[in-house]
């Protein structure tokens, strides 16, 4: 069984890190002083949530007596509790507001740290890195030391999202380091453990993973516990000890129930199902994997799914259910697919920030290499004329060395940018990309009410094009295809590649029927258009799902559904035609 525990470390990691804050001390009671009731509300954020929303409650009914800097804590906490609830656009709103004039160093570093998980938490890799970087340049000014700690361990979780282990123990030691005797260590070490996890340098029974699980427990961390020990199961499983798996999973099974926390009830199920699946149980296998299916929303995609639904295609197919088995391992490859696009989607965002980073640091160097230009010229006019000149020319032929260096640079980080966004074959949108601008358009239209369709569109039996003709021959197909859709496209129309030789098309301001038109049109030109390759004709035709707003509304992923399955029915059909989903069933129409 196949195994990559450094990426399932990271995730778990991220877990704990979007939806906790460190600690600063322990609980205390209630005194009436305001600086020091709101030390004490956010000392137990994490500890004892239920106390910190009642307190939470108190403060705003008294507002009135609380100072101005009193005020801009009260609205980090705010902030900090819409965030824990998922609202992240909203808290993002107000941290920035903090950042930008509070004026108070301490709130904008925290408030910065928060920053940076939310956008890990919302995939917007090319913001968190940009942050990231930033911070780690701003770290060494920040004098105080529970600010300090939180900026500390967010940077290190971020660099685990970006696979960079090595940045990410640094900030880890460095969190380890300058932990004040007496302060706990749960966190330090919690998050030393992830980014040894991810340079696969620990075990299940490693020493660092037993005192970070000591030192939780010491500190009465439950849900950082939980990570730790589900950690430590993945590494139970990679090592090939189910049972040991299972005894852990039982003796944390109360904890889990008790926070609630989904990515940690997840990851346990599918813990529990390849445990089960390892010790030939396949009917406990299945129930935990279903259970995993059932807790989470459609249209979700990690890694615990991916892992699950390949459990249930191999019980299927042990089974002899061999159509079972098909559709889960269909399921299999779709959540396998969305999972790497993450993933590359995240190595790319890290990379353009570094460039970013790079091409501030030369502009920097040129300026004062410019400067320095400036100083010998006034010299120089002291001199001899003609060597004055000849100086000249040496030193206008340095600058235009920086200058080409700078440009290749720029372009450089063009390029990079543009394989963040677009399909390296066929340049048109990328996965993620058609996904993402999709989702905005269709708000957009929401808004003013305008109308949009959704094609679906699938080359048919091109396999046989590969099989027949080689690879090569397969590409070149796929970039004719996309030629000829492009001619039938408009130029704010949606067109991306979703995978293999499936594309999306969003048509917007399009109607149903003139969709189903545009679908058609665009099926026959690909029929009647056989491409000439190397002296052969090679001809491939398409079947298309179109879905509309007018039937299916405005959420993308409705209609994402809706047209995925007209194409189904496209192909069942006899393929090489157009299916538009028709609200309650669906119609042939080419
Ligand atoms: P169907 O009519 O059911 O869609 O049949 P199909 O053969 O098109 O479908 P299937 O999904 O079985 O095969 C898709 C093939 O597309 C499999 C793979 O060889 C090929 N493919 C996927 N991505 C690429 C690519 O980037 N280049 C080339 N040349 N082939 C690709
Ligand atoms: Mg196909
Ligand atoms: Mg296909």
């Amino acid at each position: 069984m196949s195994r990559n525990v450094n990426r399932r470390t990271c995730r778990t990691a991220l877990a704990v890190l979007f939806f906790l804050a460190l600690p600063i001390v322990g609980r205390t009671s209630v005194i009436p002083n305001p600086g020091k009731f709101l030390d004490e509300t956010e000392a137990v954020r994490t500890k004892n949530h239920a106390l910190f929303v009642t307190r939470l409650n108190e403060l705003r009914t008294g507002v009135s007596s609380l100072d101005q800097h009193e005020r801009w804590h009260l609205r980090y906490l705010e902030a900090w509790e819409a965030m824990y609830n998922g609202n992240y656009v909203g808290s993002r709103i107000q941290f920035q507001d903090i950042i930008d004039h509070s004026n108070d160093p301490v709130l904008t570093a925290k408030s910065s740290a928060r920053l940076l998980s939310s956008y890990g938490i919302t995939r917007d890799y090319e913001k968190a890195f940009a942050l990231a970087n930033r911070l780690a340049t701003e770290l060494p000014k920040l004098k105080d030391a529970e600010a300090h700690a939180e900026v500390l361990y967010d940077l290190s979780q971020t660099f685990n999202l970006a696979g960079q282990s090595d940045l990410a123990l640094k900030y880890a030691q460095m969190l380890v380091d300058t932990t004040p005797p007496g302060g706990s260590l749960c966190y330090p070490l919690t998050s030393k453990v992830f980014a040894l996890s991810n340079a696969h340098k620990v075990q299940s029974d490693s020493a660092e993973l037993k005192q970070a699980i000591q030192a939780c427990i010491a500190d009465d961390q439950p849900v950082v516990q939980n990570s730790l020990w589900l950690v430590q199961g993945e590494h139970l499983l990679a090592e090939g000890k189910p049972t040991k798996v299972l005894a852990m999973l039982g003796s944390i099974r109360k904890s889990l129930d008790q926070n609630k926390f989904q990515p940690h009830l997840l990851s346990a199920l599918a813990q529990r199902a390849e445990a089960y699946e390892m010790l030939g149980r396949d009917n406990d296998a299945e129930q935990a994997a279903l259970s995993a299916i059932k807790m989470s929303d459609p249209g979700d995609v990690s890694e615990w799914l991916r892992d699950v639904y390949q459990v249930l295609y191999r019980v299927a197919k042990r089974r002899g259910e061999s159509s079972t088995a098909l559709r889960y391992y269909q399921y299999y490859v779709e959540q396998d697919r969305g999972y790497l696009n993450d993933i590359s989607a995240r190595t790319l965002a890290f990379q353009l920030a570094k460039q970013q980073v790079l091409a501030k640091k030369l502009e920097t160097e040129e300026l004062s290499k410019q400067n320095a230009i400036l100083k010998l010229q006034q010299q120089l006019d002291a001199k001899a004329v003609e060597t004055s000149r000849l100086y000249i020319v040496l030193l206008l032929i340095g600058l235009t060395g920086i200058v080409l260096w700078l440009l290749r640079l720029k372009h450089s980080q063009l390029r990079f940018k543009r394989m963040a966004t677009r399909d390296g074959l066929t340049g048109i949108l990328n996965h993620q990309h058609f996904i993402n601008e999709s989702e905005r358009q269709l708000r957009h239209l929401e808004r003013k009410s305008g109308q949009a369709s959704l094609l679906w569109m699938d080359l048919d039996h091109f396999k046989q094009i590969n099989d027949t003709h080689g690879h090569a021959a397969g590409d070149a197909v796929l970039r004719h295809i996309v030629k000829v859709c492009n001619d039938h496209l408009r130029p704010g129309d949606l067109f991306g590649r979703l995978g293999g030789e499936e594309f999306g098309i969003l048509l917007l301001e399009c109607e149903r029927d003139h969709a189903i038109a545009i679908a058609d049109r665009i099926r026959l030109a690909i029929e009647g258009d056989p491409l000439e390759h190397e002296g052969m004709m090679l001809s491939v035709s398409a079947s298309v799902g179109v879905a509309s707003t007018c039937n299916a509304g405005h959420a993308l992923q409705r209609l994402c559904r809706r047209a995925d399955a007209a194409l189904y029915r496209a192909k069942r059909d006899g393929r090489n035609r157009v299916v538009a989903d028709a609200g309650e069933g669906t119609s042939v129409f080419a």
